[in-house]
């Protein structure tokens, strides 16, 4: 029987020529810890692979070549026949086996949430999916590369050399592998060469209405089937047209048995009723999970720790699921979602001219690299695995290229969604209007009083939380304290206190 998490969720390593050790093992993300040390061609690699039970499944070997892998792929069915031999067990072996054929190439061929790191002698290559959905962090001196899913396991490193990839905020040697990138670093040298292995489609497809339902049906059906797992999945289900029709796939194929679905809500507003007509609907094992506000307040330190972002809208999005997942307790589960679908369609875009909604579209896509809306960690901080069909790869190439007008149509927003999932879900669910889980949570108007109540002037409201947001990541990232250890009201009394009056 597969097992419901993937083998490994997450990786620390060090590649070292001069018989160094990679620093501390910290991480948000909550995993059985498998260390292995190897020696090869006057190299060593020293790993700690999170792991889900299974860490062999997470490495392979051919030869003096090593890969990590912390993840999994969802088109294994189409790779398996390049390879043409006895397939290869694991998707770590899977992909060492398409890196023998292809070399740094092969990452152009996969669709999925991962993270890679392959040693050989002389030779560090680092890669992230096509969203870079699983954060990847590096660090690099000549005669030493350090890699982390996660940067607080970096904040140690001593200082590396100028590398390609995004800034960590206070962190100076330590570079974010941008989305859909390899880099491939030559260890005794520290130079290093960057590959695109994905970037998001610029052209527009024009298609009659019903091929465009039809191909996305599709696509997001075949993103679902590939996410659901070999046990029934939770779907965090808010009622909305993105996560319903999450949990209508999910549910169809998960049958007979019913598919698991999880609503959260704060003293302060939910989404309950709306979440309700779908889950009877689908006839799925429902829970309703209310979170006190103050309790939802409490988790902004876990949020920034877990995501290490520093965008405090994106942080506002995470919190209440950061919460609710940190409520769940249970056994670990397979988690999907409805996140990001608005990036692709321009969902949060409420008007009708076409020209503002591509630009909107295509704004988004070239500006949602390392904000870590997509991390694992959020739901990893609670021992969860969580996958979003939205962002898988052939779903946003559908989404992405498809015509303006096809999202936004007869009046609606996403409406080539909406008309794709209207045979199972019900009418009022695939006509609801969106509403946002900072809205629907309450998280927005109750971070924004935590400040007011402060004493920050209601024009200062946004300066604010970004400040906030910072010194939680310098708090729990940068000096390595433990969220539990960080008061929010302490931070922001901190902040209100500090802000200059303008
Ligand atoms: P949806 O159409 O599913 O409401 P959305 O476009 O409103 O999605 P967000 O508000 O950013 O998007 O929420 C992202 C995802 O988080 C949702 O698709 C859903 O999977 C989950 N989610 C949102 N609100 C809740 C909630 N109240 N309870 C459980 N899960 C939720
Ligand atoms: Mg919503």
């Amino acid at each position: 029987m597969a097992p419901t998490l993937p083998a490994a969720v997450g990786f620390l390593a060090g590649i070292h020529q001069d018989g160094g050790r990679p620093p501390q093992r910290v991480f948000a993300t909550v995993a059985s810890r498998a260390l292995w040390t190897q020696h090869t061609a006057g190299q060593s690699l020293h790993a700690v692979l999170l792991h889900s039970g299974a860490p062999d499944g997470a490495h392979a070997h051919a030869r003096d070549t090593t890969l990590l892998l912390a993840g999994e792929l969802y088109n294994r069915e189409q790779l398996l026949p390049l390879l043409g031999r006895t397939p290869p067990g694991s998707d770590a072996a899977l992909v060492l086996a398409l890196f023998g054929a292809y070399d740094v190439h092969a990452f152009r061929l996969l669709n999925g949430r991962f993270a890679a790191l392959l040693a050989a002698p002389g030779r560090a290559v680092l890669a992230t999916d096509h969203a870079g959905s699983l954060p990847l962090y590096v660090s690099a001196a000549p005669g030493r590369v350090l890699a982390a899913t996660e940067a607080k396991a970096l904040r140690a490193a001593p200082p590396g050399q100028p590398l390609p990839g995004r800034p960590v905020r206070r962190l100076p040697g330590v570079r974010q592998v941008p989305a859909g990138t390899v880099l491939d670093l030559g260890v005794g040298t520290g130079r290093c060469t960057s590959h695109r292995t994905w970037a998001p489609p610029l052209a527009r497809r024009v298609l009659p209405e019903e091929d465009a339902v039809e191909a996305v049906r599709r696509a997001l059906d075949d993103a679902v089937r590939a996410r659901v797992g070999p046990d029934v999945p939770l779907v965090v289900l808010s009622g909305g047209i993105d996560s319903s029709s999450v949990a209508a796939l999910a549910a169809a194929h998960c049958r007979p048995a019913p598919v698991d679905t999880v609503s959260m809500g704060t003293d302060e507003a939910d989404e309950f009723p709306q979440a309700r007509v779908v889950a009877r609907h689908l006839g799925s094992a429902h829970r309703e999970v209310t979170v006190p506000t103050d309790e939802l307040l409490r988790r902004l330190p876990h949020t920034v720790w877990a995501a290490e972002c520093t965008d405090p809208d994106v942080v506002e999005y995470l919190l209440p699921l950061t919460a609710l997942y940190l409520r769940l307790g249970g056994p670990a589960r397979r988690i999907l979602t409805g996140y990001g679908a608005d990036i692709p369609l321009g969902g949060m875009h409420r008007e009708d001219r076409l020209p503002a909604l591509d630009t909107a579209v295509s704004h988004d896509m070239d500006t949602y690299d390392g904000l870590n809306e997509l991390t694992p960690v959020l739901s990893g901080a609670a021992g969860h695995w969580s996958t979003h069909p939205y962002w898988d790869r052939d779903v946003l190439d559908v989404l992405v290229s498809l015509e303006a007008g096809l999202k936004r149509r007869h009046g609606q927003d996403k409406w080539v969604l909406r008309a794709a999932l209207r045979d199972v879900l019900p009418h009022e669910t695939v006509v609801r209007p969106k509403l946002g889980v900072h809205e629907g949570s309450g998280t927005t108007a109750s971070f924004t009083r935590l400040l007011t109540d402060a004493g920050v002037p209601a024009g200062r409201v946004r300066h604010a939380k970004r400040l906030v947001v910072q010194e939680l990541f310098d708090r729990v990232v940068i000096e390595g304290r433990h969220p539990d250890d960080v008061a929010t009201g302490a931070v922001v009394e901190h902040v209100a206190a500090g802000l200059v009056p303008r």
